[in-house]
């Protein structure tokens, strides 16, 4: 469907739940409490919102937490989730740590594309940012990837300080592999205010003197906001998702269900509807499509993250909350 800024929305990023396995120190860095298991959305009632979601034009899904895998029967809601009448696409965002064991299930379950999140190809600095001795898991989930034929990405979120210097050799995995490596600039959500990110241009700048020869790529590449380019002799491309830097509220094209059931417009603003209250008071489809369908239609045309926190009414829930 159309929002009232002309955007076609037609992609939903899904939290499945808030917990996760790692403590990335710029998303989840220690103990907090998590949601109540009786706030979660139960898989059903997830599946419910997404038909009604298909009805609105809404065709795409990706899957995403916490961390989507530690969630029992996750595999078994996404092939219902690809099932549905109106799904064209189900992609999975994950740390990578669970992926391997399940890699073939999901490869009959024809899920269409997975991100794998690594900042770093550094045993102890993952360590240091995940809090986690896990790296060798993530590279193992990685090389996997290659054999299953899904078509995977690998997303990374450089900090000025921790990992920045690790930019051209996180590059060269698009060399080696056959992946997207895409950069995400850090966005001040929760414990991501507390750094302080690379933007395109800065890692452009960086890149251009070692690969001066890289080419713009032109045609579109998955749903997301990225640019990509391409560098000779490489297998997968090098994207930048500029959040902050190079906002791109212009072609969005995508809302955000909470684990909680929370439908969101924007990943800066805080409210949004509650789709779990509306389910368990029995509403009838037609109004809780109706409630999605005038949300969506008034999304916010920007986010406002350049406005600190006390200017503008961002959000409070951490991104473990809200799944990137
Ligand atoms: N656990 C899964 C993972 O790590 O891929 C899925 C959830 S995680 C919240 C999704 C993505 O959000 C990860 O790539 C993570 O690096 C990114 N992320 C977390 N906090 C962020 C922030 N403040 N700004 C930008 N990206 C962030
Ligand atoms: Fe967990 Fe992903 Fe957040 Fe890291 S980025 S703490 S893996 S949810």
């Amino acid at each position: 469907m159309k929002d009232s800024h002309g955007r076609t929305i037609d992609y939903m990023r899904i939290s499945i739940t808030d917990r996760c396995n790692l403590r990335c120190k710029y998303c989840m860095p220690e103990e907090l409490p998590s949601i109540p298991h009786e706030k979660i959305l139960r898989f059903e009632e997830i599946l419910h919102l997404c038909r009604l979601a298909g009805e609105l034009g809404i065709h795409k899904f990706k899957v995403t937490g916490g961390e989507p895998l530690v969630r029992k029967n996750c595999l078994k809601f996404l092939k219902d989730l690809k099932e549905l009448p109106a799904t064209e696409q189900v992609t999975l965002t994950t740390n990578g740590t669970l992926l391997s064991e399940y890699l073939p299930e999901l490869k009959r379950i024809g899920l269409d594309g997975i991100n794998i999140s690594l900042d770093t190809l550094n045993e102890q600095t993952f360590e240091q940012i995940t809090g986690r001795p896990e790296f060798s898991k993530v590279m193992d989930a990685i090389i996997a990837c290659q054999a299953s034929g899904i078509r995977t990405k690998v997303n990374s979120v450089l900090l000025q300080d921790v990992n920045k210097d690790e930019f051209l050799q996180l590059v060269c995995l698009a060399r080696t592999y056959q992946v997207d490596v895409r950069f995400i600039e850090i966005m001040p959500i929760g414990f991501g205010q507390q750094f302080k990110g690379c933007s395109r241009q800065e890692l452009l700048n960086i890149l251009s003197e070692t690969y001066p020869d890289h080419v713009q790529v032109h045609e579109h590449r998955g749903n997301g906001p990225a640019t990509y380019i391409h560098l000779p002799g490489f297998k997968g491309c090098i994207g930048f998702i500029d959040a902050i830097h190079g906002k791109f509220c212009d072609s969005c094209n995508r809302v955000r269900l909470t684990s909680d059931g929370i439908l969101k417009l924007c990943l800066y603003y805080q409210n949004g509807i509650d789709l779990r209250s509306m389910l368990r008071a029995g509403d009838p489809d037609s109004s809780i499509r109706a409630a999605m369908e005038q949300a969506i239609f008034r999304k916010p045309s920007e986010h406002q993250f350049h406005l600190s926190a006390l200017e503008g009414p961002a959000e409070e829930r951490r991104m473990s909350q809200i799944g990137g």
